[in-house]
């Protein structure tokens, strides 16, 4: 396995969490009687570029199924530490209209609503399809 980032070959293991199902993967009750399946979760770190990073043990289809359950707004409080961090950021980078954010993994635009409210321009990158419709319906944005 190589690095996602510099393709250098990893050889440290960072963290070892044993196994565990895929996250928000809730079971149905016709799934109770099924057997779940459960995947390695490594971390490992590159030598060269210090990423971390997991090893991928199966598809991004079978880790973010449509059904995806976790919304991130629906904390109060991952909210205000979103909103938060985004004045915090904004200050530091001296953001305005001219920047663009963009957020990786942006589920349903919990942090790049703050960015939009502001005017300043970003792009949510989401592979669930149905938290990245509820960002765009949510906060009224063709960005998210
Ligand atoms: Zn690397």
């Amino acid at each position: 396995m190589n690095c996602r980032h510099c393709f250098h070959p990893l050889k440290h293991v960072f963290l070892d969490l044993g196994f565990a199902p895929p996250s928000n993967a809730y079971l149905r009750e016709y799934d109770l009687d099924k057997p779940e399946r459960y995947y390695p979760l490594k971390l490992f770190v590159c030598e060269y570029c210090w990423l971390v990073q997991t090893k991928d043990y199966t598809s991004a289809d079978e880790l973010f199924k449509d059904d995806y359950a976790y919304f991130s707004s629906v904390s109060q409080s991952w909210l205000t530490h979103a909103a938060q961090y985004a004045d915090m950021v904004t200050a530091r980078l001296d953001l305005n209209q001219n920047s663009y954010v963009i957020e990786v993994g942006a589920n349903d635009g919990y942090l790049l609503k703050n960015f939009v409210t502001a005017g300043i321009p970003c792009l949510g990158i989401e592979p669930t399809a149905d938290t990245a419709a509820a960002a765009k319906k949510k906060w009224n944005s063709d960005s998210l």
